[in-house]
Parts: C-alpha cells; structure tokens; sequence
C-alpha cells in the first residue's frame, strides 16, 4: 500500500498548533491519504529542517511564526500575494521546484464576510500589525474594496514599507491606504483586526472605544484564552468581536485546496473545532 502523503506545519514554537486536527479532518472528509505533523524549528535550522523534511518525500508544509518570510526567500516559484507580502504560509514541491503561497489573507476574508457576513466593500478598515500575518492579508483585504485601509503598527516604519508595497493595488481599488503609528490613531471604523503579537504576550493595545463605529467588529486573529481580553475590550465598547479560529480553519483549506486539488468542507470544521475546544479538547 503507498505511504500516505506527508505534509506539516514548522515553526517555533509549535505545539500549540491545531493544524494537525484540522488537516486530518479534512482528508478524513474527502477522503484524501495524508499524514500532517508538527515540527518545531528554530530559525536558524529553518531552511535545512525543511529542505530534509521535503527530501524525505514530503509534498509541503505550512510555514508559521516565526518563518513567513523566510519561507518567501527560499521559494523559486511565487504567487503575486507572496511577492507583495514577502511572507509565505504555504509551500509545496512540484517537479522538484518549491512553490510559495499565502492563504492567510484567502483564510481571513472568507471568516469576515462568509462566516461573519460583513460587507468588506467600502468599509472603514483598522488593521493593526505588520508582521507576516498582516503582511499576507493586505492584499486580499484590498481586493475586497474597502473605501478606507489604515495600517497600524508599534513600528511605523515597517507600516510605511508595507503600504508601500500595496499602493498600486489600493489605486486599482479606489482604497485610501495610509500608514500610522500604533500611538494616536484618529478616527472610526468598521471592522478592526488585531494582527499583532500583543494577545499572545497579554498586552493591551492603545484603542479607545471612539475608534469603533456603531455595529463594529473587531476581530483578534489569536484565538483560544489569549484572545478573550482584545474580545472583552470590543465587547465593553458595546461592539462585536470575534476571534481567529475561522480564519484558522479559512487559511488550512486553502493550503489543503492547493496541495490536493480538492476544497475541503471548512464551515464543517470550524465548527466541530469551536465544539472541540469548548469541551476542552
Ligand atoms: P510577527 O512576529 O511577524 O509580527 C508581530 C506583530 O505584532 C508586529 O507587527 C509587532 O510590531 C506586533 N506586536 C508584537 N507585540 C506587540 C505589542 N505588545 N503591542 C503592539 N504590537 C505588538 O507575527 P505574525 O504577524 O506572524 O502573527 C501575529 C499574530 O497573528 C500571532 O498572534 C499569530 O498567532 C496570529 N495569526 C493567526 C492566524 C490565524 O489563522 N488565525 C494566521 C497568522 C497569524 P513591531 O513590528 O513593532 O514589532
């Protein structure tokens, strides 16, 4: 009988990681051969970890903290959201060639406005971060043709280069796109994203409840305990507020929709990992 197809999610660390679930599950359900690992890889034993994983007959993996962008250096061919974001979560070999792709962004739409049912389309959008999460949703939050995108970040200047890279695609879309300091933000949105570390380290964000419109969302990309006071924050404020756990499960079935050729029941999953994690799973 032929081995099942390998396949993992690197990073440092990893343990916490669901994505071995989520991936059984969906092969479970289309009845794909696979076997999905973790492998926890510091980054200096990133790209020679992977590149043994692969050559031990491995097909991909999903690249997570702390790896994204090096993930999109060591890539020969890349998708045009990893060329933007410089930062890859999926990686994949074809005739020996290592391919990069980013579906966090695919991931985190699809929860906003299938999941949550939010209308992206002329929006005031607040996306806080510049890491390799947010580098790889700015595109496809774009796409999706908000009126207004302003891009916080604790380093200004890591904001200024990432709207940079995405000014040509927010003109297309008649998006005003602007770089701020995370300090002194101004004005009201509709829907802001935490995309930065600060959950997972237990720091509150600097964020007044004037910044939220009436019926905002605010959406942590952390999900689990260390999304509840960012949540909590939102819910005081007297707006709504969801967690990452769609997105989550969004961005594995994109990755598992290119590895395999086939989509994945993700509505499915999600929310047999909520009932999952509920029960202390
Ligand atoms: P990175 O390490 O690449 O970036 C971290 C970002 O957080 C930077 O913008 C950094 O700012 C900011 N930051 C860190 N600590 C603080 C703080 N105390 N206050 C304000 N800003 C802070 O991480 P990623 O971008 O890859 O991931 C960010 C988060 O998103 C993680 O918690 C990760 O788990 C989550 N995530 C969830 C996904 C999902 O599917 N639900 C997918 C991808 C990520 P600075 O530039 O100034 O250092």
């Amino acid at each position: 009988m032929p081995q099942p197809t390998a396949y993992a999610v690197i990073g440092h660390p990893v343990a916490h990681s669901r994505s071995p679930w989520i991936h059984a599950r969906f092969a479970e359900l289309t009845g794909q051969s696979l076997r999905y690992t973790r492998l926890d890889l510091p980054p200096e034993r990133f790209a020679q970890g992977l590149h043994q994983f692969l050559a031990d007959g491995a097909h991909g993996c999903n690249v997570t903290v702390p790896h994204k962008f090096e993930a999109a250096r060591l890539a020969q061919v890349s998708s045009e959201r990893v060329q933007r974001a410089h930062a890859a979560n999926t990686l994949w070999l074809h005739e020996g060639v290592l391919h990069a792709d980013n579906t966090d962004g695919l991931g985190l739409v699809a929860d906003l406005q299938d999941g949550l049912g939010l209308d992206l389309a002329g929006a005031q959008l607040l996306l806080i971060g510049a890491g390799g999460a947010a580098a790889g949703v700015l595109a496809p939050l774009l796409a999706a043709g908000p009126a207004r995108l302003v891009l916080a970040n604790r380093s200004l200047h890591r904001a200024q280069t990432l709207v940079a890279a995405h000014a040509d695609l927010a003109a297309l879309q008649k998006t005003e796109l602007l770089a701020h300091a995370l300090h002194g933000l101004e004005g009201d949105f509709d829907i802001i994203i935490n995309a930065t570390a600060s959950s997972l380290n237990g720091q509150a964000l600097p964020l007044e409840a004037t910044h939220l419109r009436p019926g905002a969302w605010a959406y942590d990309m952390m999900y689990g305990p260390p999304a509840q006071p960012f949540m909590a924050w939102a819910h005081s404020c007297g707006a709504r507020a969801s967690d990452g756990l769609g997105m989550l499960v969004g961005q594995a079935a994109e990755s598992f929709a290119l590895w395999r050729g086939v989509r994945p029941p993700a509505a499915q999953v999600l929310a047999e990992l909520r009932a999952l994690l509920a029960s202390g799973g």
